[in-house]
């Protein structure tokens, strides 16, 4: 999303409902990907400032904007929904008469509104259980509750259920050391079952099925043994070469769910870098560039080489810019941005799935995300 600024000049930013220099209300637009002060019209509804329409669309707040899930985002006038998109795709609220609940709610929803965001920008289908039930979505946010059986984080036709204590950092870091893993977070677990899902609806009964068992293997493995082998026995030792994780490792459906979730981080910290123009071309880091040869079971279906090309350079990108990131986390004490090395196999399961978001843009044109404004001018192992 593009940088914004109130009226008065002041920055803001993407979770602010108010600004800090005048106190103006603050709205996000989901379909223009706009954020900025409104201002009140008639019968309760708003205009964002500045608009360019003229006359200025109306909208009505999200009626979760007071709610634990405090959220900014605004409902055309026109629709018949009080709450936005983004609150629409949450089925189940954990009991907030809990302590923790209303903090964890909020941090939650934040997360998944930055998700559901960069879906949209995708144009991938984004349609709430309750609208479409048989191919909808919907997220179940539940807690543990004593003497009742734990949440298990997962995916099921459409339906994501996360266990609400993952927001609280200690239970995220203790899971996170007891499994072994570099990094966790809610952001992560919203777009490793969104991956699940959106395999469901964009590769399951689709021509990329193939190119999927290709790259990921063959998900009709049985699955509950996959993972009861993984958790007994650890991940195979040659994953770092093929997986991006060593839990992507125990399923094809795994391995896709956590490429797909990577594909998400790159895109949205790319685009972020790119919008704020953070320039690092001029950066002393030298990676070795992957070339052409990394998407070598690919094209199946016709890719043109251009399409290989733009990915390749924004991959490249990525790895460039997350040398820098990670330096200057350490800098500051804490753990690195990105914790993952990419492989040659991982970048061409990366390439698929760029492919299935893509869908048919990918061969109509050979532009890469158009999100990429880091500049790459590297020489091979320099
Ligand atoms: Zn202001
Ligand atoms: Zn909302
Ligand atoms: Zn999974």
């Amino acid at each position: 999303m593009q940088p914004s600024q109130c009226t008065c000049g002041q920055p803001l930013f993407f979770d602010n409902t108010r600004c800090l220099g005048c106190g103006a209300e603050v709205a996000y637009e989901p379909f223009r990907r706009r954020l900025g002060a409104v201002v009140a019209a008639v019968d309760g509804l708003w205009t964002v400032s500045g608009d360019p329409l003229d006359p200025p669309p109306l909208f009505r707040l999200c009626a979760h904007r007071a709610a634990a899930a405090a959220c900014n985002w605004l409902v055309p006038a026109s629709e018949p929904a009080a709450i936005c998109l983004s609150c629409r795709l949450t089925r189940t609220l954990p009991p907030l008469d809990r302590p923790r609940n209303p903090a964890r709610l909020l941090h939650l929803e934040s997360a998944k509104r930055r998700v559901v965001s960069m879906l949209q920008r995708l144009g991938l289908p984004l349609v709430p259980k309750s609208g479409d039930p048989e191919h909808g979505l919907a997220f179940d946010f539940l807690e543990s509750l004593p003497g009742e059986p734990g949440v298990i984080t997962g995916h099921l036709a459409g339906a994501i259920t996360l266990n609400v204590a993952e927001a609280d950092d200690d239970y995220r870091e203790k899971n996170r050391e007891s499994l072994r893993e570099p990094y966790r977070t809610v952001i992560g677990h919203l777009r490793h079952e969104l991956g699940h899902y959106y395999w469901d609806l964009l590769v399951r009964d689709t021509h990329w099925l193939e190119p999927f068992r290709q790259l990921f293997g063959d998900e009709r493995a049985d699955y509950g043994e996959a993972l009861k082998k993984h958790y007994a026995e650890g991940p195979a030792p040659d994953w770092p070469g093929r997986c991006i994780s060593s839990y992507a490792s125990s399923h094809p459906w795994e391995d896709w769910a956590e490429t797909w979730a990577h594909y998400l981080h790159v895109r949205s910290t790319l685009e972020t870098a790119s919008v704020y123009r953070l320039d690092i071309s001029q950066s002393p880091v030298r990676v070795t560039p992957f070339t052409a040869d990394v998407v070598h079971t690919l094209p199946l279906p016709p890719v043109p080489p251009e399409a290989v090309e733009a990915f390749l350079e924004w991959i490249n990108a990525w790895i460039r810019l997350t040398a820098v990131l990670n330096e200057t986390a350490r800098s500051m004490g804490q753990p690195d941005t990105y914790p993952f090395v990419l492989s040659g196999p991982v970048v061409e399961k990366m390439f698929l799935v760029h492919c299935v978001v893509q869908g048919d843009r990918v061969a109509k044109t050979p532009s890469p995300p158009d999100t990429l404004a880091v500049p790459v001018r590297d020489g091979r192992g320099g």
